[in-house]
């Protein structure tokens, strides 16, 4: 099978690339590191079932030959880095998944969409089920991420319906793991990359806004069951295991032996009070859960993070 992925110089894409090669399929990552980076697929370039394409795909983008698969995962997807790209994160989100799904209906292929547990906003419904239509405020500072992302499952929803495109929708709850970038602004590198450093730990807000937290791998199973299934409204993949931000850095202190202080800083605007997955459409479905547990997944990414810090101060 030939598979392409956008975003695949990204965390959760070259976790994708990984696994869709080891699966035997010959993958094309499409990728123009405005937040990945080469470093993220270095390991793959020798393999002749891996291709590379540096291109924008808020651009049309022609591939010669049959494909079976495309999975768009490019967009912005840390809050800190959608504030600073936000007309990117539209137009990636819009341009970029039209152009994704006329590929896929081009090559009569498969098609899947990283769409967020951002489509819930600031939720009014606990747990979030798919059936929630969501509480987004679309002109808040965040709205460039989530509204490009509805706009992302509407336009592909449409393209099931109208031109028959066997089309995926993923809803992703809060994913950690190794190839994260440090300094991506999301909770887990930053909590991580000051806890190494012995900075203190940045709380934003009380600290008592809650998230659930998925480790990378047990994603990466759920996306490659739902590709082969045949289902075509969103399901949420993630982690129903919820914890306060405030708790998770302390386990962050813990498991990691730091001295470092907790600070609290202003909260964002719009920042989520709660998210929790309500995983039962995928368990259903795919029998899947996460099997992974919190202090698993973490101790893993720290070794990752703990890597990366000594490469930072021997380069000081
Ligand atoms: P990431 O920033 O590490 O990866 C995104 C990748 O997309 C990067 O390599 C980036 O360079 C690439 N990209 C962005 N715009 C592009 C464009 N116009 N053309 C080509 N490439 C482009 O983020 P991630 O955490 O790996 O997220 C991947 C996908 O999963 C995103 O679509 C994101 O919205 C979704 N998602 C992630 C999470 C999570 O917790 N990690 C949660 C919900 C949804
Ligand atoms: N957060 C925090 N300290 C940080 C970074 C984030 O307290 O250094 C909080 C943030 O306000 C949010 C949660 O952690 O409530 C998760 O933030 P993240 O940026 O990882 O992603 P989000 O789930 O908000 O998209």
């Amino acid at each position: 099978m030939r598979t392409v992925i956008t975003g695949g110089a990204g965390f959760i894409g070259s976790h994708l690339c990984e696994r869709f090669l080891n699966e035997g399929h010959e993958v094309i990552c499409v990728d123009n590191f405005i937040t990945g980076s080469a470093a993220n697929i270095d390991h793959l370039r020798g393999n002749d079932h891996f291709t590379f394409i540096r291109h924008d795909i808020s651009h049309p983008l022609e591939i010669d030959g049959p494909l079976d698969n495309v999975l768009h995962f490019a967009s912005p997807a840390s809050p800190v880095d959608y504030l600073r790209h936000p007309i990117q994160t539209l137009k990636v989100g819009s341009l970029g998944t039209h152009n994704t799904l006329g590929m896929a209906k081009l090559k009569e292929a498969r098609f899947l969409l990283a769409s967020t547990s951002e489509v819930y906003g600031d939720p009014a419904v606990h747990p979030q089920r798919e059936e929630y239509w969501g509480n987004v405020n679309p002109v808040g500072v965040r709205g460039c991420y989530d509204e490009a992302k509805r706009f992302a499952e509407a336009i592909t929803m449409a393209y099931h319906r109208y031109h028959g495109v066997n089309s995926h929708i993923v809803r992703i709850f809060n994913t950690y793991g190794p190839r994260m970038r440090l300094d991506d602004g999301r909770v887990v590198p930053n909590l991580m990359g000051q806890a190494l450093r012995g900075e203190s730990l940045t709380i934003y807000g009380d600290g008592l806004q809650t998230r659930s937290f998925c480790y990378v791998a047990d994603l990466v199973e759920g996306i490659y069951r739902l590709l082969f299934c045949d289902f075509h409204d969103p399901v949420n993949l993630g982690n129903p295991n919820e914890v306060s931000i405030l708790d998770f850095a302390k386990e962050i202190q813990e498991l990691s032996g730091t001295h470092s202080q907790l600070v609290h800083h202003p909260l964002p605007q719009d920042d989520p009070k709660v998210r929790r997955p309500d995983i039962t459409r995928a368990r259903q479905l795919l029998g899947w859960e996460p099997k992974i547990d919190r202090r698993e997944g973490m101790r893993r990414t720290l070794e990752f993070f703990r890597k990366k810090v000594e490469g930072e101060q021997r380069a000081k």
